[in-house]
């Protein structure tokens, strides 16, 4: 390959490109990333980590009430420091920055700075100077959008935003019944503020588990979260101190800020994709083969721009594919199936598999287990908070093909569960595994009575 500058030049140094380019740097190829912003893409710095140290940050109110309440702590008054938090989050991301910069540079591929432009199926741009490469992997990602049709939009943050405010805002409005919507509307209400969310239909999360979805309606209102559904805002004005939304229905609701979390768009514009012949679908994403090949052969496109299962640990899995595809000749198709996820509301959601609705679809006859109930922790305090953990079982092969809780470290716990999914276990297969007693965990292997079919 040596006809080319490179062997492989990566566009974006989020999750995917830094990824497959240490990747294939360590199969011997010349690699170069360009980045025009900041290292480690979306994930590190405006995503996954920034939000769970907010998470963590918002979780602490609720526990010292609760170690107050129930555990024989006191605890004086409690004062909360938006700025001091953000400028710990913003060194720790810092940091993070440095370890991204250090990974790549320790592998051998060159780092370059600016925005780079496609202008062959074998050339980049980046400012005047024009590289060769043998492959192109497109990567990078997504950015937040805002509905054009909302008059005043313009007026809403999004998380990009978010994760920079100078000053807490006490009244929160958040639009959208996505990932983003429901963590920041914990993440603000845990610390504190007043937040009403606003779902375009009649029940958020859409994609979910039924039950999951209702369960975490329930728990957010409970803790006082004002949450509309079949309510979206039609125009979005300043006013002192803040933001007024007219809804659809003509009420008006108030706020210090309004937080715009209705999806993401692929960063897939102004690349010189079209000019070369890379097809995108209507919206943006790049489309791609199964091998994550897009319409011109030396060209590819992992993560967020292509619009698969947009979540890091995916984008990641997609890159070492590709590496090794490239690279190490040993051809590997990403899998998107049985991925897990959670969604770090307050409680926590973990869910891997099908939903019971897909899994009827898929298999007719299923069996589900279900139990909710108040967790040991709860049980010195007047919290009514409950866990929910579900199995979905298809009866003809015994095996659980969903897994879906909402409950403390759902994430954490659904990992693990996720393994066993993925492995194709049975029904009775969990059922032989002895409980670690008390968690909350040992429910998934102890769950005897399905509750019903159709
Ligand atoms: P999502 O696609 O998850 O949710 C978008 C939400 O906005 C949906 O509720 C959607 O409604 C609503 N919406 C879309 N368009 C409009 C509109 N014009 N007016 C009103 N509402 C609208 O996107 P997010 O922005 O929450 O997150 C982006 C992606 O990032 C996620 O899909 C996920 O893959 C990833 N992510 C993952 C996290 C995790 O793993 N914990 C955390 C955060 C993000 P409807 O359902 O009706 O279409």
């Amino acid at each position: 390959m040596a006809e080319y500058d490179y062997d492989f030049f990566v566009i974006g140094a989020g999750s995917g490109g830094v990824r497959a380019s240490r990747l294939a740097a360590s199969f011997g190829a010349r690699v170069a990333v360009a980045e025009e912003r900041f290292m480690g893409g979306t994930c590190v710095n405006v995503g996954c980590i920034p939000k769970k140290l907010l998470v963590y940050a918002s979780a602490f109110r609720e526990e010292v009430a609760e170690a107050q309440e129930g555990y024989g702590w006191t605890v004086g008054n409690l004062d909360f420091d938006w700025p001091r938090l953000i400028e710990n989050k913003n060194k720790e991301i810092a940091r993070l920055n440095g370890v991204y910069q250090k990974l790549l540079d320790g592998s051998g591929v060159e780092s370059i700075e600016g925005r780079a432009t496609v202008k062959g199926p074998h050339e980049v741009a980046i400012g005047s100077r024009t590289v060769s490469a043998a492959h192109i992997l497109v990567a990078t990602g997504s950015q937040a959008f805002r509905p054009p049709e909302i008059e005043g939009i313009e007026h809403a943050i999004t998380s990009d935003e978010a994760f920079y405010l100078e000053k807490f805002p006490r009244r929160v409005i958040v639009v959208g019944g996505g990932y983003i919507a429901v963590e920041f509307a914990g993440i603000f209400h845990g610390m504190g503020a007043d937040v009403c969310q606003l779902y375009r239909g009649p029940m958020f999360l859409r994609g979910f588990d039924d039950d999951l979805r209702e369960h975490l309606a329930g728990e957010m209102r409970g803790r006082g979260i004002d949450l509309r559904f079949d309510s979206v805002p039609t125009r979005i004005e300043e006013v002192a101190g803040g933001v007024r939304a007219t809804l659809s229905d003509g009420s008006r609701v108030e706020g210090d800020a309004l937080l715009c979390a209705t999806g993401r768009l692929p960063n897939s514009g102004g690349l010189g994709l079209e000019e070369v012949g890379v097809a995108t679908k209507p919206g943006g994403a790049i489309v791609v083969d199964e091998y994550s090949k897009t319409s011109v052969p030396s060209i590819h496109a992992i993560g967020d721009v292509t619009d698969r299962i947009n979540l890091t640990p995916v984008a990641l899995h997609e890159g070492i594919c590709l590496a090794n595809t490239l690279f190490n000749d040993r051809p590997m198709a990403p899998c998107h199936e049985t991925v897990p996820a959670a969604v770090f509301s307050q409680p926590p959601l973990g869910t891997v598999g099908l939903t019971e609705t897909e899994a009827r679809e898929k298999y007719g006859e299923v069996d589900i287990y279900r139990s909710t109930f108040r967790a040991l922790k709860q049980t010195l305090t007047s919290s009514e908070t409950r866990c929910l953990m579900k199995l979905v079982v298809d009866r003809a092969s015994d095996r659980v093909v969903g897994l879906h809780m909402a409950g403390h470290e759902a994430g954490e716990i659904v990992q693990g569960f996720a393994v066993a999914v993925r492995a194709g276990l049975s029904k009775a297969q969990f059922d032989q595994t002895i409980p670690i007693h008390p968690t909350l965990a040992e429910e998934f292997v102890t769950l005897r009575e399905p509750v019903g079919d159709s």
